[in-house]
């Protein structure tokens, strides 16, 4: 469920025309719901509530401040994976200690970073980045909290360059040696484990692999304890998927999300940790773009947006699907025809879709892409040298500019010529 629908023929986000975004920022502009964000926020808050929790929004997913704000106003927690991500958590008002450290290529600078600053965990994912992090905080005199981030082996079944958990992925160590792994870290100084970490790809349409993963943890979590390990949090990740078509069987819901973690870990008295971004982000942003021309083509019409593959990139690089839908709704009956949506940029990947049943739009029409709240702003581009596209939120009947386009001049100045030139 979002806050994006028609009233009085034209599309809004909650009670603001996007007709009125549009004019007064331009477009391509990506436009974010505050209360769809809350929405979501708290449905994974409710499917939790059996346990003391800490829901950790992916920042990954969608980067804005003032996002991430309204998330931490609610008391959420970041799983964050960079410098930056950390720097954008704290300036939204995120303390340390809801703070989750992930990523596999950690550097020794982050590393002192956070723990000056404050973490509440790292999720730990190789041994040499354990014996770095080690030399780091004893070096600060400080222990850092880890939970090792461990690969159960489970097809997530989903798109493969986002599937994290199959034994052949970067990501995590594997789960036969994780008792090798764990004894080596509880030697090491400056290190204190406090928990197991598995996240095993994104978009899960499917409820049965987070069940297989999750047993494993929990036979894991045993096993460790047995080993004398004070295992007392468990993060199991993100990854849970949204409806990317309205007409599509609806993927499980957080609520029935939560039930899994229940029945295969909840008997362990550990404190949970999730990790979700797509859930919480996606259908809580819309890309709003402009008809700039329409092409009759050999045996196919297409529409060129002002919106492309650099603002957009999840259809190019994964061959993902977005609805998009007129901003002012067809009349009933309305003629319909089918067009390739395409944005300006020089690649034939530039395409969003195919055969795209739209009724009479103009030059200087408008369209939403659903479901953009995440992974869109946040993968944007300058590309062709199109300045970085901009962010709206919406609360209510207001709208603020979040983050605003960048004129020319700012873009060109970022670049400078050697005085040896
Ligand atoms: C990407 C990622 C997430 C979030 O995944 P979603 O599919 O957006 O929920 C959570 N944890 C880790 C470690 C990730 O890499």
């Amino acid at each position: 469920m979002d806050h994006f629908n028609y009233k009085d023929g034209i599309l809004h986000a909650e009670d603001v025309p996007l007709t009125r975004i549009a004019e007064a920022v331009g477009t391509p502009v990506y436009v974010y719901s505050t209360a769809t964000l809350t929405r979501h926020f708290k449905l994974f808050q409710q499917a939790l509530d059996w346990t003391q929790h800490l829901v950790c929004f992916a920042v990954k997913a969608n980067s804005n401040i003032a996002v991430l704000k309204v998330l931490a106003d609610l008391g959420a927690g970041m799983d964050i994976v960079s410098a930056g991500e950390y720097a954008r958590a704290k300036a939204a008002g995120v303390p340390g200690e809801r703070i989750v450290f992930s990523g596999v290529g950690k550097t020794g600078d982050e590393m002192r970073m956070v723990l000056e600053g404050g973490i509440r965990q790292f999720n730990v994912e190789s041994e040499p980045e354990l014996e770095l992090l080690s030399q780091i905080a004893s070096s600060m005199g400080v222990e850092a909290p880890i939970a090792i981030r461990v690969n159960p082996d489970v097809d997530a079944k989903t798109h493969e360059k986002i599937a994290t958990g199959k034994s052949e992925n970067k990501f995590g160590i594997p789960i036969a040696r994780a008792r090798e792994v764990y004894a080596r870290a509880a030697r090491l100084p400056g290190i204190q484990v406090v928990g197991v970490d598995m996240h095993i790809g994104s978009q899960l349409t499917d409820l049965d692999p987070f069940r297989q993963a999750y047993a494993k943890m929990a036979d894991l979590t045993r096993a460790l304890r047995d080993d004398g390990h004070d295992i007392r949090r468990l993060d199991m990740g993100g990854g849970l998927g949204i409806p990317y078509r309205r007409d599509n069987n609806a993927p499980p819901l957080p609520i029935e999300f939560g039930q899994v973690v229940r029945e295969t870990v909840g008997d362990l008295g550990c404190e949970i940790e999730i990790e979700p971004g797509r859930n919480i982000a996606g259908n809580a942003g819309i890309l709003l773009s402009s008809v700039i021309y329409l092409k009759e083509g050999e045996g196919r019409d297409f529409l060129i947006l002002d919106a492309a593959m650099n603002d957009l990139v999840r259809p190019a690089m994964y061959g993902a699907h977005h609805d998009i839908v007129p901003v002012i709704e067809p009349s009933v009956g309305a003629a319909v025809s089918a067009f390739d949506v395409v944005g300006p940029v020089c690649e034939t990947g530039d395409t969003f879709d195919k055969g795209v049943q739209l009724s009479a739009l103009a030059p200087g029409g408008l369209v939403a892409f659903r479901s953009a709240g995440a992974y869109g702003a946040v993968m944007a581009s300058e590309y062709n040298s199109r300045p970085l596209v901009p962010e709206v939120l919406v609360q209510g009947d207001q709208f603020a500019v979040i983050r605003a386009r960048p004129s020319l001049e700012e873009m060109l100045a970022r670049d400078s010529i050697p005085e040896w030139l």
